[in-house]
């Protein structure tokens, strides 16, 4: 095992598509495994916890760090998306993490730029709803991530779950050779799940924010109570999201895991996924119903 030290001097930030393979392929042919790490930066404990669960799994970990242009509907927040990327390398460099593939836009997307990847249905409900292009533009920059980096595992955050739903789908449907990993939703201490878009939220928004995780926690302690009728479940959520003023509920769904279809009835596999807006931010949660 290496020691902490030795990643921070050697972590390299690499911009160019051809340098990584370059670099990569060298720790190929020793027989090195290889993990990425997915992100658009600004970096959270959530971001942080990536890295600890695939270090295990890999002897490299490229963290990839692109605000990917094409996963931003038209009115989204593209221009303005966090960024600082002097605290991301330090975070990184600081965790152990060996390469950082920040690559820039016009290298990822020529001018000519026209094939895309898209997973039916699943990239159609819940968030697909109000961004029609969003997995469009995910899938798309995941397999040419995956094309670029060749690696043997990479790993993504339940707090997104259904990007990782949809990235699971889309590894198994085109045989990438890649293992997914999914690791589970890293909470601020009042339970508001970490986001880079957290710092948008106003001092008030913040404070009522929490109520999101707080009504997902009520729902499961009302299952574990025994009670089994989605409808209800759902209703208590809105109630409970409804009880903050500034909260906007965009949706809340029960769903199942396997094709996030909506359910009658809690059974195993259900979880709740949630979108509420508190002023001009969208926050979205998500709490399997474990029964
Ligand atoms: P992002 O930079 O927001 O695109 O996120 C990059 C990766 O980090 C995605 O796989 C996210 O699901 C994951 N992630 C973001 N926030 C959290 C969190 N609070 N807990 C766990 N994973 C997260």
């Amino acid at each position: 095992m290496k020691v902490i030290k030795d990643y921070q001097n050697n972590m390299q930030v690499i911009k160019k598509i051809d340098n990584l393979r370059v670099i990569l392929g060298k720790y190929r042919k020793i027989g090195k495994r290889i993990a990425l790490v997915p992100t658009m930066g600004y970096f959270h404990a959530g971001h942080l916890s990536l890295i600890d669960a695939i270090r295990k799994k890999a002897d490299i970990v490229v963290l990839s760090l692109f605000v990917n242009p094409m996963q931003f509907g038209p009115g989204e927040d593209l221009v303005r998306y966090p960024r600082d990327f002097e605290r991301d390398e330090r975070l990184a460099r600081e965790r152990g993490a060996d390469i950082i593939f920040y690559p820039e836009a016009c290298d990822m997307y020529t001018e000519l730029f026209s094939t895309y990847v898209v997973t039916d249905q699943l990239s159609e409900v819940l968030c697909g709803k109000s961004r029609p292009v969003h997995f469009k533009g995910v899938t798309t920059v995941v397999a040419k991530l995956f094309n670029i980096v060749q690696p043997d595992v990479a790993v993504f955050g339940r707090k997104d779950v259904q990007q990782a739903i949809i990235i699971q789908r889309m590894v198994a449907d085109l045989n990438f050779p890649i293992e997914i990993i999914v690791v589970p939703i890293v909470r601020e201490p009042d339970g508001l799940a970490m986001s880079s878009r957290n710092i948008y939220l106003s001092e008030n928004e913040r404070k009522q924010a929490p109520v999101i995780q707080a009504a997902l926690q009520n729902a499961l302690e009302t299952v574990k109570n025994g009670e089994t009728s989605a409808e209800k479940i759902r209703q208590l959520v809105q109630h409970k999201i409804e009880s903050a003023a500034l909260a906007r509920i965009e949706y809340i769904e029960v769903i199942r895991e396997r094709d996030l279809q909506p359910v009658d009835r809690i059974e195993p596999g259900t979880f709740i996924a949630v979108a509420v807006w508190f002023g001009k931010t969208r926050l979205i949660d998500n709490l399997g119903l474990l029964i």
